[in-house]
């Protein structure tokens, strides 16, 4: 059986600083970014979407290659076939929590389905490093379902990191339109989205990180955007020490303005396209959010927000502990001893 991949699985709601956190993650020489990975197969390889190094999904060495070993690996997959797996096995139906109940009856009689699912996403991981040539992968997909799938993966080495930012940022961020722009990274015209939809979509995804996480206590951390920001030196030790990697390099090229170059990301946040980032915090929100979508915020994810640390009018400095109370934790802890493989 092949060494296991490391494979570090940013988790949580979209518009929270991922594509950043990818990029920055992949400046270390032993890892590789590959953005949204959960898009690929559709937006990569069906919609022959742009990736980051500018050029269409079927026209990029890197994404070819990686089909190729990914092909070679499990002949019977095929790309349609995938995506329609995905669509049974990890898209959200109801509350999402079916998927989770379905995830559990997997664990004693899984379906041909669900076993073809694993083995073919375990395969696209080990072709990603064989093409890369690096031993850790980044994937910031965020899906809660997928990372809580990738733990059953015995291939896989999985490092979960729960991206938090502050609801009210996510709120404005997704209340810009944004014109279909491919060269832009922008496939589709995106609508502005009311706060109450935004809140309610951040607090789910938020919840269902917090709950995958818990299930992998000794490999995942929680790090607020705001954080990572403010001081990328102490957050990048800490991902550093969960991920066995040492970032000093990297935490120095943040601290004296160097840019980071992005490689291959299919999907994910227009800021792909720009060929590489800065640090550059983003706090627009805290002057031009109106007042009543603050207040939306409050009284739809007011204790969520306090349970992450953020205030009223400021950031705590320090983040909680667990965003999950104590003995929720334990009581989690216990049932899912039972759940870690397949
Ligand atoms: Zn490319």
């Amino acid at each position: 059986m092949p060494e296991a991949v490391r494979v570090i699985y940013i988790i949580g709601a979209g518009r929270s600083g991922s594509t950043l956190l990818d990029t920055v993650l992949a400046s270390h020489p032993d890892v590789v970014g590959v953005g949204e990975l959960v898009n690929l197969h559709s937006a990569g390889w069906t919609s022959n979407e742009v990736c980051a190094c500018g050029k269409l999904g079927a026209e990029c060495d890197f994404w070819t290659r990686v089909r190729e070993g990914w092909q070679r690996r499990v002949p019977e997959a095929t790309v349609e076939g995938y995506v329609a797996l995905q669509k049974r096995i990890e898209l959200f139906s109801g509350l999402g929590l079916m998927q989770l109940a379905r995830m559990l009856r997997q664990r004693f009689s899984p379906t041909a389905d669900f076993q073809a699912y694993l083995r073919q996403t375990e395969a696209l991981y080990h072709s990603i490093a064989e093409t890369s040539g690096k031993s850790i992968i980044v994937d910031s997909s965020k899906h809660p379902i997928r990372g809580a799938l990738l733990a059953h993966l015995r291939g896989i080495d999985l490092r979960l990191v729960h991206l938090v930012r502050d609801a009210r940022a996510v709120v404005w961020s997704r209340k810009k339109a944004l014109e279909a722009d491919q060269k832009s990274g922008v496939q589709f015209a995106i609508k502005p989205r009311s706060a109450w939809h935004s809140v309610a979509f951040w607090a789910f995804m938020n919840v269902l990180a917090v709950i995958t996480c818990l299930f992998r206590r000794r490999q995942s951390l929680q790090m607020r955007y705001e954080d990572f920001v403010a001081e990328p030196q102490a957050q990048l030790e800490r991902l550093g020490r969960m991920c066995g990697l040492d970032y000093s390099a990297t935490a120095h090229a943040l601290l004296t303005g160097q840019s980071l170059k992005v490689e291959h990301p299919i999907a994910g946040n227009r800021m792909r396209m720009k060929g590489s980032v800065t640090l550059k915090p983003d706090w627009e929100w805290r002057d031009r959010l109106p007042v009543r979508d603050r207040a939306v915020c409050w009284l739809c994810a007011g204790w969520l927000l306090l349970a992450f640390g953020y205030g009223r009018n400021r950031v705590r400095k320090q983040m909680p502990a667990s965003a999950s109370p104590s003995w929720f934790a334990s009581i989690w802890g216990c049932f899912a001893r039972s759940t870690a493989k397949r």
